[in-house]
């Protein structure tokens, strides 16, 4: 067993961007190695997908056959486990998406090993990073026993450059699949929050997070955020709860912003969140934990009680208006 193997991920020929940030983790850890990093893509017809970013695998397979048009773990496990035995990898690498989340763990364990989920960095060894208790630790893994490791990766913890699309060699590969023995029934997918509200050109941002406890409480940001001209943004939780639009969301299944100013309420600081605003010029955070891992991307951390602070931040900027 030698190489890197990252499996790709697509739908209905269009690549999850999750997908490079993977290939960067799988190149990493090839590199670590000094041995190759290959690619794999599951699908009917994804021979003739254009890559797009600027690192590229030493080689690419499509893995192909009509079973797997439509996503099922079923034929997903037995695809993958015989590219597995045919190409032998010794790491197995996946964006950490909830179709991974799926399917991975089952074919981990078709060869007797367990899934390194979430994982946020690679160091030499190798070893493998992946946070605790809302980001407050972090713990080392080391795979020990035979077999090929598999991971995950978190979204937002590799940086993948794109570049022009260009078409890349792909060796067919049709796994031999008994479409009987496939119990799954593909269901409606999970919607990923619809973007009417175009927060990416917003200058100024306040975005509320699950500190503010419930829905009826939001007014109290939403006053900072009119007294401030800002727009208004939340964490996953308070759109999943309906609290907010989801077009508000930012993350990484929500909007991606780059405010001059990003006002962070009660929110902790989940590398999902992180994603989509640590590109923003200024953050200032307030929470009631010291530790909370928003102060480490905050350039001005108020540790306090949110429902104190707020409103006489507010009275303040309104009082500086006149
Ligand atoms: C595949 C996937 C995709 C995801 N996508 C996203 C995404 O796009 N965007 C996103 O945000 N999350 C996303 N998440 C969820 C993410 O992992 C976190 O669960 C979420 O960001 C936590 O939201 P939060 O910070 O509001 O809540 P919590 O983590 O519960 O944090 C609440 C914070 O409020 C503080 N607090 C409590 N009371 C007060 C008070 N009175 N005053 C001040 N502070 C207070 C607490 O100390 C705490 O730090 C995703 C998760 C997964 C698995």
């Amino acid at each position: 067993m030698s190489g890197v193997l990252v499996v790709m991920e697509q739908r209905g020929g269009a690549w999850n961007r999750m997908s490079f940030e993977a290939f960067e983790a799988g190149l990493a850890l090839a590199n670590k190695l000094g041995t190759d990093c290959i690619a794999a893509v599951v699908g009917e017809s994804v021979q003739s997908m254009a890559w797009d970013s600027k690192s590229q695998p030493n080689a690419m397979y499509a893995v192909e056959n009509g079973a797997l048009k439509e996503y099922t773990s079923d034929a997903f496990v037995e695809a993958l486990a015989q590219v597995i035995k045919k190409l032998q990898p010794a790491y197995v690498v996946f964006p950490h998406t909830y179709q991974v989340r799926d399917f991975a763990p089952a074919l981990a364990t078709r060869f007797k090993q367990v899934l390194i989920s979430d994982v946020v960095a690679v160091h030499e060894g190798p070893v493998f990073v992946r946070q605790l208790l809302q980001g407050k630790l972090n713990a080392d893994y080391k795979h020990s026993s035979q077999g090929p490791c598999f991971i995950s990766v978190q979204a937002g913890s590799f940086r993948a450059e794109q570049a022009p699309a260009s078409a890349l060699t792909m060796e067919v590969f049709t796994p031999e699949l008994d479409a009987t023995k496939v119990r799954n029934r593909p269901g409606e997918r999970f919607r990923e929050s619809a973007q009417t509200v175009d927060l990416s050109s917003a200058p100024v941002i306040v975005s509320v997070g699950r500190g503010i406890g419930e829905q009826e409480n939001i007014g109290v940001v939403e006053e900072l955020a009119t007294a401030l001209g800002a727009e208004i943004a939340a964490s996953r939780p308070i759109c999943d709860n309906g609290w907010l639009p989801m077009e508000r969301q930012v993350g990484s299944s929500g909007q991606t912003v780059s405010p001059k100013l990003y006002l962070a309420v009660g929110i902790s600081g989940a590398i999902q969140h992180l994603v989509g605003m640590k590109g923003s010029k200024t953050v200032i955070a307030i929470n009631k934990d010291e530790n909370a891992p928003i102060f480490e991307v905050a350039d001005y951390g108020v540790v306090g009680d949110l429902f104190e602070i707020v409103p006489a931040l507010t009275k303040a900027i309104q009082n500086a208006k006149g």
